[in-house]
């Protein structure tokens, strides 16, 4: 899996931290998102899911390779 933020448009929400925060992280000044791990492991895959479902902003977008 391989994970991209288009960051011009997030809008610092945080519901990707809070579904997983082990991938995502926020700026502290902006609040705008850092992504931790660009290629989670598999243990990971469904939290990550998840922040790209909840995120208001639709700019978490995953790319899955055949792992
Ligand atoms: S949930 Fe979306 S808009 Fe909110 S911080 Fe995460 S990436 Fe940005």
């Amino acid at each position: 899996m391989k994970i991209t933020v288009d960051m011009d448009k997030c809008i610092g929400a945080g519901l990707c931290v809070v579904a997983a925060p082990q991938v995502f992280a926020q700026n502290d000044d902006d609040g705008l998102v850092i992504v931790l791990n660009e290629n989670p492991p598999a243990d990971q895959h469904e939290a990550v899911r998840e922040a790209a479902r909840l995120c208001p902003a639709l700019v978490i977008h995953l790319q899955d390779d055949n792992d």
